[in-house]
């Protein structure tokens, strides 16, 4: 049986996650249930378990790990990593159409040997080695909508040529974008929906002819209004994107959750996302999703 969407999650996300993350987890997880998603054909949900240590130090340095060690964080920062991991390999064999994976830390500023910023294992490198020491896919696509600048992943990932980057960030200028397939794309500190969902868009259509076998999305619901990051997102906004995600992609992807804080933002961004993915294919009726993003997502420009 092949799954519309496996959500990986585990309850010490909640009780032993970074503190300004993990108000979040509970909630937007109940709300999956409410709304009936569980429940939903197609759905299912896996347990994390920890990643192995192993792959870990292929992805950071001695130094960085025993830095790790030392913090209140490295048990759950395992358990996360685990939780991509678990996600990528269920959909990198075949078994579920996309995943969404919870997690306790984030990962996109934990580079090889640093980490800053909630992040202390940068989960979906790791995930990535994990999945090339199986064979299960190697040529991935990350697009991470954050609005801080991942720069761990770009230091771990950046020069891999089977690697592309598209990395959103609230400022100006450009980052660091040596490296053979990586994309920074600053957004002014107030981008609306309008802005944010026709830079996903381009975006989408680059990862699309890299020709990924995963696409990896860094999901940060900071971007919200309402939320601690920069942009001056909507609720809309993110079902807005996993549609054109869906459209673009309509198998083979991993959701990654990343940054974000506010409760409520959570049970709306989360749960419009895997409503999105747990819908039977792609509605191309005319009253679909990718109509009903162009009249919202012009709406406000
Ligand atoms: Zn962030």
């Amino acid at each position: 049986m092949s799954y519309r969407v496996t959500i990986v999650y585990h309850g010490d996300f909640a009780l032993c996650g970074y503190p300004a993350l993990r108000d979040r987890i509970a909630p937007s997880f109940r709300e999956l249930e409410r709304r009936g998603l569980l429940a939903r054909e197609g759905v299912r949900v896996l347990e994390a378990v920890p990643v192995e240590e192993e792959l870990v130090f292929q992805v950071h340095t001695p130094n960085h790990v025993r830095s790790v060690q030392r913090s209140d964080y490295y048990g759950v920062a395992l358990l996360s990593a685990g939780s991509v991991l678990m996600g990528a390999e269920s959909v990198a064999a075949g078994e579920s159409d996309s995943a969404f994976c919870y997690v306790g830390t984030a990962g996109h500023h934990a580079s090889r040997e640093g980490f800053w910023g909630f992040c202390y294992l940068n989960d979906v490198a790791i995930a990535l080695a994990g999945l090339r020491r199986k064979g299960m896919a190697s040529r991935v696509a990350i697009l991470d909508v954050d609005p801080h600048y991942g720069d761990g992943t770009r230091d771990i990932l950046g020069s891999d040529p089977s690697v592309m980057h598209v990395n959103f960030y609230g400022g100006h200028g450009r980052g660091k974008v040596e490296g053979p397939h990586n994309h920074d794309v600053p957004l002014p500190y107030d981008a609306d929906d309008g802005i944010f969902l026709r830079e996903v868009e381009t975006a989408l259509q680059s990862a699309r002819s890299f020709g990924p076998q995963i696409l990896f999305v860094i999901l940060g619901h900071d971007g919200h209004r309402d939320d601690y990051g920069a942009f001056e997102l909507g609720d809309g906004a993110y079902e807005g994107m996993a549609e054109l995600v869906k459209e673009y992609f309509p198998l083979k992807v991993v959701y990654v959750l990343s940054g974000g804080s506010n409760p409520r933002v959570a049970c709306r961004a989360i749960g419009d996302v895997v409503e999105v993915l747990s819908r039977r294919g792609l509605d191309l009726s005319g009253e679909g999703p990718r109509h009903g993003f162009s009249r919202r997502g012009m709406g406000g420009l």
